[in-house]
């Protein structure tokens, strides 16, 4: 099939394009290069510098390349970023998938996956979190997901766009030693903890121990970034049969301290922590019922355990601690 990935010059978004090219598809990566990095675009994809903002720049990739299925991660993806900058969500994020929605109808596309979040449940009324549970989104950020996928509902309704919504819980992990996670300023946990176990931070801020969880930090479901890649692909063959949402963690949580205290063993380093303020916005515990993909599509997440995951984290960071542009 020939795939259109939006934000494949990211983490998450790589990761899958990696995998369509693998599993024998005609990958075209779109992406403005703002957070991305040109060299985590698979050899094998074709690549267009463009900016979903510009609605001319989007036909232009659709009437040039006639993608088949179109894989939405370009986003803006903060919680925090998004409290204090709503509209580069509310806007920005909102504005760039209508101007991809509005050209794949446009274009006849047929399929369309779009990355979205745990964020759309805020403060969740029930743990684990299935599909049925009541949509609250937490910040503009949730929101902004949450508006994507209501267009995609419409969508399907007036002109048969097929689509799948994913709800990653929290990404982490790296396809491999030399494909990982790098942001710039980086905001996650993990690959903080990591800049620390490589001496390039001095310690880890806890945010917060006074939450009603086991050891009072925050919960959370870490999702190996290849189980989400392999979500995708099963998707999108599974789209032909009609439009679904699911939620996509491993169902199992880990408080902050777990994933620092795990990080000690697989690291061997220190890892120095101290307790600071609460982040705003962030809720006590979130954890995914995936049963829904499991049952409809036999998806088998391959790294439960937090260590692999971690030890995966911990190839890539130690074989490029300054990610894809050490000249930079
Ligand atoms: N966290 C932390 N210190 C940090 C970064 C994150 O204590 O420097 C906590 C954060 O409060 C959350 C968890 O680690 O409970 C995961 O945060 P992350 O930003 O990785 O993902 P999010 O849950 O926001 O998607």
């Amino acid at each position: 099939m020939r795939v259109l990935v939006t934000g494949g010059a990211g983490y998450i978004g790589s990761t899958v394009a990696r995998r369509l090219v693998d599993a024998g598809h005609h990958v075209v990566v779109l992406d403005n290069l703002s957070q991305g990095h040109r060299a985590a675009v698979p050899a094998e994809a074709g690549f267009v510098e463009a900016d979903l903002r510009h609605r001319d720049q989007v036909e232009h990739v659709l009437s040039d390349h006639r993608p088949e299925a179109i894989m939405h991660f370009a986003s803006n993806t903060l919680v925090g970023e998004s409290m204090e900058e709503p509209f580069l969500y509310l806007d920005d994020n909102v504005r760039c998938g209508i101007n991809l929605m509005r050209s794949a109808v446009e274009y006849d596309v047929e399929r369309f996956i779009l990355s979205s979040t745990a964020n759309l449940f805020g403060v969740p009324e029930r743990i684990p979190l299935d599909e049925e549970v009541t949509i609250a989104p937490g910040s503009p950020y949730g929101e902004s997901k949450f508006i994507l996928e209501r267009m995609l509902h419409w969508l399907d309704e007036t002109h048969n766009l097929r689509f799948a919504a994913l709800r990653y819980f929290n990404a982490a992990g790296a396809a491999g030693p030399d494909q990982g996670e790098d942001h710039d300023p980086e905001t996650h946990l993990i690959p903080i903890v990591l800049e620390v176990a490589l001496g390039q931070r001095d310690k880890i801020v806890i945010f917060g121990d006074d939450y009603d969880t086991p050891d009072g930090t925050c919960v959370r479901d870490y999702v190996h970034v290849l189980d989400l890649a392999e979500a995708h692909i099963l998707a999108l063959e599974a789209l032909d049969d009609g439009s679904r949402v699911y939620n996509l963690g491993n169902g199992e949580g880990y408080s902050v301290r777990e994933v620092i205290e795990t990080a000690r063993r697989v690291t061997g380093q220190e890892i120095p922590a101290e307790v600071g303020a609460p982040r705003p916005g962030d809720p006590a515990t979130l954890i995914a019922s995936s049963d829904k993909i499991r049952d409809e599509l036999g998806w088998t997440p391959q790294y439960g355990d937090l260590e692999d995951i971690i030890g995966t984290a911990w190839a890539w960071h130690r074989r490029h601690p300054d990610g894809y542009n050490p000249a930079e």
